[in-house]
């Protein structure tokens, strides 16, 4: 367990923003997966729209290192990963 009183208030909603970020991508996809590329492994979590306290299931991707490098750096990359997430949740709805 990491201590993170010592941190900025700031630094700290982060932390937490992040862990429940995590823990709602593993409930909605149950794998460890990237959402872009399939890869299986270290998986990050990202806000699609740049919102890092928006923890709308909606609104997490999981994406391997280099696909979330790809989506803070190009805007295609941004769109491809909002279409994917429109698939995606067509998916879950379907399994629903
Ligand atoms: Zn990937
Ligand atoms: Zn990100």
């Amino acid at each position: 367990m990491n201590d993170t009183t010592g941190l900025p208030p700031r630094q700290r909603l982060a932390i937490k923003s992040r862990e429940t970020a995590r823990e709602i991508v593993e409930d909605l996809d149950g794998r460890d997966e990237c959402l872009s590329c399939g890869y299986t492994g270290y998986i990050e979590v990202h806000h699609i729209d740049g919102d890092w306290l928006n923890n709308h299931p909606l609104n997490l991707a999981p994406l391997c290192r280099a696909c979330h490098h790809d989506a803070h750096r190009t805007e295609r990359a941004v769109e491809r990963i909002q279409e994917m997430k429109e698939d995606f949740k067509q998916l879950t709805e379907a399994d629903a």
